[in-house]
């Protein structure tokens, strides 16, 4: 009998040691599940560099990792409205859509203090308008809310929601903070990518387009235009430049190139494209424009650059340009062609007698 006693009290010790050991594995595997999407969503971020897709990847992340979550906002701080913006937004089917584009006194809080908040069970909170609360429209039991820290700086908020009380807890916590970390860096990424991009598309003299930007942008456009589409391709050039970097030292040229391109920037209209080819040489794209409106556009160009004064050392000179022009689709339907007939106008402009635009047929200027 008393080795009978024995006998169960040691089944049960070993069945509860069972329970305990199972409970451990599933625990194990959950935190395993977790560790592995973790690294996937870490190997995403840094795979996105567009800071759309990025944005994107963290939302649908955090809404896989965190299985009692309804709702996930992604807030990012708009640096000249100095508030925050929602930029995306997950939401489980079924429930409510999103009312608060910049956040609410949660947000507002996590943004001042740059600390995460948890709230596990809304309805014991003080800080919550218990009538809203009962809303039919917007069930919310716990909540979460995490800044996207660079350095010192909050980028922006990660904000989660669930339905349920306590569905969001310490380990939530844990695994959203990571999340943001992760987020952060890749948003600091991201922008640093397409600051980057950007420079290596912009001349440093002028602050216009090289290049590549310009034949990228010809490409753009022509890819997109219908069949009805018109457009233009000014080549401009500066009347002997080389006579006047020889008289007054290539620093002095430099200054000219800079003033161009500030002309051209300052006469650019909403669809047109200005950028420096190289050297002394501008070129623009007109978009939408027919001959004769292209025409009067280039003689514009010309006429600015004829009547701004070049001030050096107290002395001032005037400067003048011609400008080739070649027109879409009539004369050229790929960037190659319409800028080899504008280079090809452009000669005959300076062969002329310069400070002229000259659009083939007839002279105009
Ligand atoms: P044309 O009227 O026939 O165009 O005569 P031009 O003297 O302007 O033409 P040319 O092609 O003979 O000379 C262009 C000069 O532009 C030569 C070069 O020294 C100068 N140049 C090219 N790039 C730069 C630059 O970045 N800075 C300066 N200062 N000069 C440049
Ligand atoms: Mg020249
Ligand atoms: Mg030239």
């Amino acid at each position: 009998m008393v080795r009978g006693d024995r006998l169960r009290e040691e089944v049960n010790t070993l069945e509860e040691e069972l329970r305990r050991l199972k409970d451990l594995e599933a625990a194990t595997e959950e935190r395993l599940r977790r560790y592995q999407n973790l690294r996937r969503i870490a190997n995403a971020f840094n795979l996105t560099l567009t800071p759309e897709d990025l944005l994107e990847s963290v939302i649908q992340g955090t809404a896989e990792l965190v299985s009692e979550v309804d709702l996930v906002l992604l807030y990012l701080v708009d640096p000249e409205a100095l508030n925050l913006q929602l930029r995306k937004a997950w939401r489980r089917t079924g429930s409510a859509p999103v009312k608060t584009k910049h956040g609410d006194i949660f947000d507002q809080w996590v943004l001042r203090q740059g600390q995460p908040l948890l709230v596990e069970d809304v309805r014991r909170d003080f800080r919550f308008d218990q009538m809203a609360l009962e809303r039919p429209d917007h069930p919310m039991g716990a909540l979460l809310a995490v800044p996207l820290l660079s350095k010192d700086r909050c980028l922006g908020i990660l904000r989660l929601e669930s339905e349920r009380l306590s569905g969001l807890g310490a380990d939530e916590l844990r695994l959203v903070r990571i999340i943001a970390d992760l987020a952060s860096l890749g948003i600091e990424n991201s922008r640093l990518y397409s600051r980057m991009a950007e420079l290596a598309m912009t001349d440093d003299l002028t602050g216009l387009g090289v290049r590549r930007f310009f034949l990228q942008q010809m490409e753009q456009w022509i890819a997109a235009c219908r069949t009805d589409t018109r457009g233009c391709v000014l080549l401009i050039d500066i009347d002997r430049f080389k006579d006047y970097n020889d008289q007054f030292g290539h620093s002095a040229g430099d200054k000219l190139l800079k003033q161009i391109g500030g002309i051209l920037l300052s006469v650019r209209r909403p669809g047109e494209v200005a950028a420096r080819l190289g050297g002394e040489e501008f070129a623009c794209l007109l978009q939408g424009m027919g001959k004769a409106e292209a025409i009067r556009r280039a003689e514009e160009i010309r006429f600015r650059v004829e009547t701004c004064p070049v001030e050096l050392r107290r002395t001032t000179t005037r400067i003048t340009v011609s400008i080739g022009l070649a027109l879409f689709p009539d004369e050229g339907r790929t960037p190659e062609q319409l800028l080899q007939i504008a280079d090809r106008r452009l000669y005959q402009a300076k062969a002329q007698g310069r400070n002229r635009v000259w659009a083939g047929g007839t002279e105009a200027g």
